[in-house]
């Protein structure tokens, strides 16, 4: 089992499988896309699952596929299936801008894996498209309604961008008075690649509570799981939940289970600190499995205790994109 220097069990494991994207959030990365790593220092396939599997061997039970966006990587489902096949994981879930999921839908079901993140800050066209700087939105959409007709257990990732999105968070909210998905609503943070600074937002857990009392004053709180990072609200009548993630906040770290691994290796023990180590030579050298789990448990062991602690590292603007670390 791995536990933490602040006594916190960490069983989460949220693996990148590539810096690659073919959508260009601005968000996220800059027009141009950011400076994406050579392709020889990607992790294959072959070492993502040797990596999972000592993992897992270790006490990870939760993995979640990210990126970049995973579907871009033709080799993913290899890799999926190995997951479903180990036996100490207890959920497999993705997150995905959804653009090139469809013709794996079937076979995501029939893997058990159920829990997708699914990336949409926008339920307008216009909107979607001036965000995402790309015309995918109907792809998105019909993908969306797929999922929600195939049972999946669906949770819509809205990230409220001043004077871009607002007029859609009602709409999109409205998806789960008829579905039994959650509208999540997650505050902005500034992992762009580095193309714009802030250090406040205004569209803040409160402000996004009390614009949706605004139109839906009798919502009510939901017990959601000591390690969640959304806190979650139920509208009476309506199908599914809607939750507000305060990233940008940050009040869930007392409780965090996470481990990051990105696309290229490196080891990341909190989403906004520094990389604490790179696994790659390890994954490509003689021996790897004792190695691996003796340097997983070292930088386990020196976790900053929240966010703000680890943000000092950075010592000021942010220059990494979340297409690499994998939100
Ligand atoms: N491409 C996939 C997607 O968009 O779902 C997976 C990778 S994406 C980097 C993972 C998550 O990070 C997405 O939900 C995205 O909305 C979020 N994200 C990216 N940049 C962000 C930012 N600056 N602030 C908050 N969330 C961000
Ligand atoms: Fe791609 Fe996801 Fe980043 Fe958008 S948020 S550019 S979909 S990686």
């Amino acid at each position: 089992m791995l536990i933490d220097n602040h006594g916190r069990k960490i069983n989460y494991l949220r693996l990148a499988v590539t810096d690659r994207c073919n959508l260009r959030c601005h968000y996220c990365m800059p027009a141009e896309g950011i400076h994406f790593a050579k392709k020889n220092n990607l992790l294959t396939i072959e070492e993502l699952k040797l990596l999972a599997g000592t993992l897992v061997d270790q006490g990870i039970d939760k993995i979640r596929i990210t990126g970049g966006e995973p579907f871009v990587r033709k080799d993913l489902m290899t890799l999926l299936r190995y997951l479903s096949s180990l036996e100490g994981i207890r959920e497999i879930s993705m997150t995905t801008n959804a653009t090139l999921i469809g013709p794996y839908i079937a076979e995501l079901k029939s893997l058990g894996i159920t829990n997708i993140n699914l990336s949409m800050d926008a339920i307008r066209k216009e909107t979607f498209e001036k965000i995402t700087r790309r015309d995918q939105f109907d792809v998105v959409y019909n993908n969306m309604m797929a999922l929600i007709e195939s049972g999946f257990n669906l949770r819509i990732n809205f990230i409220v961008l001043e004077n871009q999105n607002e007029q859609d968070i009602i709409p999109i909210l409205k998806l789960q008075e008829q579905y039994p998905v959650s509208v999540r609503f997650l505050e902005e943070m500034p992992f762009n690649g580095g193309s714009k600074e802030f250090q406040a937002i205004k569209w803040n857990y409160r402000e996004i509570l009390e614009y949706i009392r605004g139109f839906y004053p009798g919502f009510e709180k939901l017990e959601s799981p000591p390690t969640s990072t959304s806190i979650n609200y139920k509208i009476p009548g309506h199908e599914g939940s809607f939750g507000i993630i305060p990233s940008f906040s940050r009040t869930f770290c007392g409780t965090c289970n996470r481990l990051r691994v990105t696309a290229t290796g490196d080891v990341i023990t909190c989403l906004y600190g520094k990389p604490k180590m790179n696994v790659r030579d390890l994954l490509r050298g003689n021996d790897p499995v004792p190695s691996l789990k003796s340097a997983i448990t070292e930088v386990i062991g020196q976790r900053a205790r929240t966010g703000f602690e680890a943000q000092e590292e950075h010592k000021g603007v942010f220059e990494n994109s979340m297409t690499s670390i994998g939100g």
